[in-house]
């Protein structure tokens, strides 16, 4: 049901530190109410699962923000099979969704816990807002509702008045493991003097028009990569096409945070062109690619490999 692999390429979603505090005080509200982006692998899914596998988490106690990642509780969490999670995700929410909830809810638990997800709360309709005010005042201990929406205001005042509202801050635009890419991609984006990197954005764009839009061959989408690596060199190459895109993706999913923001339009222009998902896939993709390339894969048959799943990701 969650693919971990999209998730992998997606912004790190820092929780507010009130949240983590009530958290790790057990103080932790009953249901809370996340203000951010939603949909598929968006900032608010990412931060609502985060929080609920931390809840669940059996060894809790040993990180604030993180889950231990190790657990059974963890495992069963990351393969979508944990019984104490229910999460309903098809917006809008319909009074359905909120009677399997509430089935749900009466059922023995096995962690002692259980936490729901119910995502874009304000696009739920009337009715079933009503049915689930019930559940929301008048919780049970050791359940938690964790509940999103895009924006605060359209979400109805009832509901509101029951949860505890955070909003979620945009990802850090250069929070990266990587510390060599920092300086790099500063120098990329003409942040720095250095100018050895001068117009190779504009080369990934009329790439990524030859791959999306033209849909030219794989193989002379790969030469024409090649060619490229003639300026940078080849790894760096696809760490700055991996940032690209993931800077759509982002685009993709609603977060404002950009690297490439002289670029916005052309952002703007590809994003829609694939789903959630196919970025995120894309993404990792190129990341496949410039981990062979370090464990010196030739680079011409790599690049043709990358464009060949790439055009599958976007057929
Ligand atoms: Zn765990």
């Amino acid at each position: 049901m969650m693919d971990e692999r999209s998730e992998s390429v997606l912004p790190h979603v820092d929780l507010p530190t009130s949240l983590l505090e009530g958290l790790v005080s057990g103080r932790m509200p009953h249901a809370l109410l996340l203000i951010g982006p939603v949909g598929p692998a968006s900032i608010a899914r990412v931060a609502a699962r985060s929080l609920a596998q931390r809840l669940l988490c059996a060894n809790g106690e040993i990180s604030l923000a993180e889950p231990c990642g190790s657990c059974p509780s963890c495992v069963q969490f990351a393969s979508g099979t944990h019984p104490d999670y229910f999460e309903v995700t098809d917006a809008p929410i319909r009074t359905g969704d909120v009677e399997a909830v509430q089935r749900w809810l009466v059922t023995k638990g096995h962690s002692g816990k259980k936490v729901y997800l119910l995502e874009g709360v304000d696009t739920m309709t009337g009715v079933a807002a009503n049915r689930m005010l019930k559940t929301l005042e008048e919780p049970e201990a050791n359940v938690y509702a964790i509940l999103t929406a895009s924006r605060r205001q359209t979400v109805l005042s009832t509901i509101r008045s029951r949860a505890f509202i955070y909003e979620l801050a945009a990802p850090d635009a250069f929070r990266s493991s990587d510390h060599d890419v920092i300086p790099k991609l500063q120098a990329l984006l003409g942040d720095t003097e250095n100018d050895s990197f001068d117009g190779f954005v504009e080369k990934m764009i009329r790439w990524t028009e030859m791959w999306l839009l033209e849909r030219e061959p794989t193989l002379l989408l790969a030469a024409r990569w090649q060619s490229y690596c003639e300026q940078v060199p080849a790894t760096d190459s696809l760490m700055f096409l991996a940032e690209w895109l993931r800077d759509i993706l982002y685009s993709r999913i609603g977060a404002s945070q950009r690297r490439f923001r002289d670029w916005e339009n052309h952002i703007l222009r590809f994003a829609p062109i694939l789903e959630v998902e196919q970025w995120a896939n894309a993404v990792q993709i190129v990341l496949d690619s410039r981990s062979r390339l370090q464990s010196h894969v030739v680079a011409l048959l790599n690049f043709e490999q990358m464009c060949i799943r790439l055009r599958e990701v976007s057929n």
